[in-house]
């Protein structure tokens, strides 16, 4: 089995080795086990379904929540030879019958279906007659109500299971999930004692960056600059921003197009395939775009804006570098986002619509969980790659050497001495019933309050004026760390007082350090090595000329042919026969047949 499946992994795909934890997804799925695998954007999970799609003898149907994708995603597979086709909305009806027909006589290995159609009774009469064996749902976190991106359509997958004549395989795929959620997967979709994968969730290629700048547009053209040739996706929170940030870009020179829920689907469609063809170098985008975005050679995403969650975040800035080549996630961070995170968690009764109160106000608190935990991301001193994975639950070193903090320079300042005055402070104050917002209580803490809190004597508190000392700018400092890092909270409420969160008691303990993050930077930052340059630059760019002219004919984005690194592969090994070109990673044998050719006819010229 091994064998056989190592050969399909080198004829289809061109690989001649699996990544970390695929060969046992597959193996699992092949001996009929059903699976749950959670594994990190970009770390390698479409091939874990498409190989044992290619491998079994029966159709596989693939549930995947976006149809703007599948088009994209059916003709790569093709390109790949794997007949595939996709089952959705955008075909007319004739061709919708049509394609079930040739789906009926076998014409199909891979079906993508998006989940609403899992209930039309001219679905249902063709799947309970074929001989479906294997079924993936992907980005299976959508099922649950606890996950960061809900869809009640994924509800009605259990239902069509259960009304298939033989239940096939099923196997569960996703980028984000905790505990929680994952109980959530194997019970809505009623998985059979399903084997769980976990992945590490590590990309050891992406390296990441926090910023808090002053001229965020400046600091997107700036964070542009340094991708002179690199394609990459700028993200926005809100449709406004997509608009004016694109405009700014093309002001200055950035061939860059855009994508939100507000533009007509043929636009949408037109920007984002300029994008995966390499006519338009930037997309700037909501977090509409991307989910099912495979293009691999994506050098940098940049968030303008600060995402709901980590979850997300991870997901977004996981689609730069799929190729495996260095890349580059910069988080450009403003106070005012919280704010407006903070609306859409209010507002999102839409979406929760049929979720009782309780239901609904469980989810605000765990939205408010995360977002909390996506500002400590953005504004902490530690080790960014650190703060990640154990997010996830993962363990890792403090210190990863491929994120803005590591590389810094500077250490962060210790103010844990001063965090626990703080807390002693509004301990304090709440045991006299009280509570205040950040300058009164620094007043306190300055010595300072007599007249504005006069009615308080707060002379008569321990705390009061016992950081005398310490200019108001750091205590200011501290305050706004310790909201950030999750030591004090703001109350709900109109007054928005800080209060303690569990987490202070730790400071006290010593379990926990206050640390600030330096403000100022002497240097730029030193940039992340980047040492993939082909070794013949002329060479690489008459390949990429031949692939632009093929993907051209056949009408296809320039990576569904070769990717960079497929390219860059060649230049190093300068294959001169077609037995050697099949020895580049990414050349599988019809790609080779496809294109083999002509590519050796240019390596040749060499
Ligand atoms: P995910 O769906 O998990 O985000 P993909 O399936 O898109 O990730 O894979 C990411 C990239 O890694 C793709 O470009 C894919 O071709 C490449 N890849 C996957 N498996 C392997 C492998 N075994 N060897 C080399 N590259 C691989
Ligand atoms: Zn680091």
């Amino acid at each position: 089995m091994e064998e056989m499946m190592r050969q399909a992994l080198g004829e289809y795909f061109g690989y001649d080795s699996f990544r970390p934890g695929q060969e046992q997804v597959i193996s699992a799925i092949l001996s009929g086990r059903d699976v749950l695998t959670v594994m990190p954007t970009g770390g390698g999970k479409s091939i874990c379904y498409q190989l044992p799609a290619v491998m079994a003898d029966g159709i596989t149907l693939v549930i995947s929540p976006l149809i703007s994708l599948m088009q994209d995603q059916v003709r790569s597979l093709i390109q790949t030879g794997i007949r595939a086709a996709y089952l959705n909305s955008t075909l007319t009806p004739a061709q919708q019958s049509l394609a079930l027909r040739r789906a009926s006589q076998g014409a199909y290995q891979i079906i993508y279906v998006a989940p609403e159609r899992l209930s039309l009774p001219s679905f249902r009469a063709f799947a309970q007659r074929a001989p479906i064996v294997f079924i993936t749902v992907d980005e299976a976190h959508c099922i649950s109500q606890w996950g960061h991106d809900f869809r009640p359509s994924y509800l009605e997958i259990a239902d069509f299971l259960a009304c298939l004549p033989r239940r096939p395989v099923v196997a569960a795929f996703t980028a984000t999930a905790t505990e929680a959620v994952r109980r959530d997967i194997v019970r809505s979709l009623a998985l059979r004692s399903p084997e769980v994968f976990v992945s590490g969730f590590d990309r050891p290629n992406l390296y990441f960056e926090t910023q808090e700048p002053k001229n965020r547009d400046q600091a997107v053209l700036d964070a542009i600059a340094r991708f002179p040739e690199r394609s990459g996706i700028v993200y926005c929170l809100t449709r406004k921003k997509v608009e004016e940030l694109c405009d700014i870009l093309g002001q200055n020179g950035v061939q860059a197009t855009r994508y939100h829920a507000g533009l007509s689907p043929e636009e949408r469609r037109n920007n984002q395939e300029d994008f995966l063809y390499d006519r338009k170098r930037v997309m700037v985008a909501t977090n509409a775009f991307g989910m099912g975005i495979d293009k691999p050679n994506v050098g940098f995403v940049i968030h303008c804006g600060l995402p709901s969650n980590p979850e997300s975040y991870y997901q977004e800035a996981g689609r730069a570098g799929r190729d495996g080549a260095p890349a580059q996630c910069i988080l450009l961070f403003l106070r005012r986002d919280i704010q407006v995170n903070r609306y859409f968690i209010e507002n999102k009764g839409e979406e929760n619509a049929g979720l009782t109160p309780e239901q609904l106000a469980a989810q605000q608190q765990a939205d408010t969980r995360r977002l909390q935990q996506m500002v400590d991301y953005a504004t902490t001193p530690r080790c960014l790659r650190q703060s990640l994975l154990s997010y996830f639950g993962e363990k890792a070193p403090g210190q990863c050497g491929n994120c803005s903090n590591c590389l810094n320079g500077q250490a962060p300042e210790d103010m844990t001495a001063l965090g626990r005055e703080i807390v002693l402070c509004v301990a304090e104050l709440a045991r006299e019933g009280r509570a205040f917002g950040m300058l009164a209580l620094v007043s306190i803490l300055t010595g300072t309050a007599g007249d504005t809190l006069y009615w308080l004597h707060p002379e008569h508190l321990d705390c009061y004026g016992k950081c005398a000392a310490i200019p108001p700018r750091k205590l200011k400092q501290a305050v706004q760390a310790m909201t950030d890092q999750g030591f004090l909270a703001r109350s709900a409420g109109e007054k928005q007082v800080l209060e303690l969160t569990l987490k202070a008691t730790e400071l006290v303990s010593g379990k926990e350090h206050l640390l600030l993050k330096p403000r100022t930077r002497k240097k730029p930052l030193p940039r992340p090595a980047v040492s993939d340059a082909p070794p013949d630059a002329a060479l690489f760019d008459r390949l990429r000329e031949t692939r632009a002219a093929l993907a051209k004919r056949d009408g296809v984005p320039a990576f569904m042919v070769f990717s960079d690194a497929v390219l860059k592969e060649m230049c190093r090994l300068l294959p001169r026969s077609r037995e050697e070109l099949m020895q580049v990673k990414g050349v599988g044998t019809h790609k080779a047949n496809r294109y083999g050719e002509v590519f050796l006819r240019v390596l040749n010229q060499r």
